[in-house]
């Protein structure tokens, strides 16, 4: 998982150019103009492009709401909704990894993708009461 960035360095009035919004973040500049295609808005109208300081905010605080989105006891992660969702039907499998966790895998019931969520062994009472889960041998 990438590392949190702060964006206690950046101003919000301020404009940057792709070096200094890396700079102030401690991050590479590749890593800021990768942003773009997932939501960053620059102001590409001249060259060299900048970015507002606000919009960098936003932007950071937006990927971090999401990515420390907590899934309910009836959810699972859709790797390709890439956000929680409960399993089709409420049937899912157990995957045992070792003595103690496996994951539990199901389909999602808005696209149908493959949902995940790593459980305790321990845990699968709790999981048993709101799934019907079937639990698969060592593989
Ligand atoms: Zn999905």
């Amino acid at each position: 998982m990438a590392k949190r960035v702060s964006t206690r360095k950046i101003k919000k009035h301020r404009l940057y150019g792709y070096e200094e919004a890396g700079a102030a973040l401690g991050i590479t500049p590749h890593t800021v103009r990768s942003w773009r295609c997932s939501g960053l808005s620059v102001m590409a109208a001249s060259t060299p492009h900048y970015i507002l300081g606000a919009e960098l905010i936003r932007y950071i605080e937006d990927k971090q709401a999401k990515r420390s989105v907590k899934m309910a006891i009836d959810q699972m992660y859709c790797f390709k909704c890439k956000e929680p969702h409960k399993p089709l039907w409420g049937m899912v499998d157990y995957i045992p990894l070792n003595d103690t966790r496996g994951r539990l895998t199901g389909l999602c019931e808005a696209c149908e993708g493959g949902l995940q969520r790593f459980v305790g062994k321990g845990d699968l009472g709790k999981f048993d009461k709101i799934y019907e889960i079937t639990i698969k041998g060592m593989s």
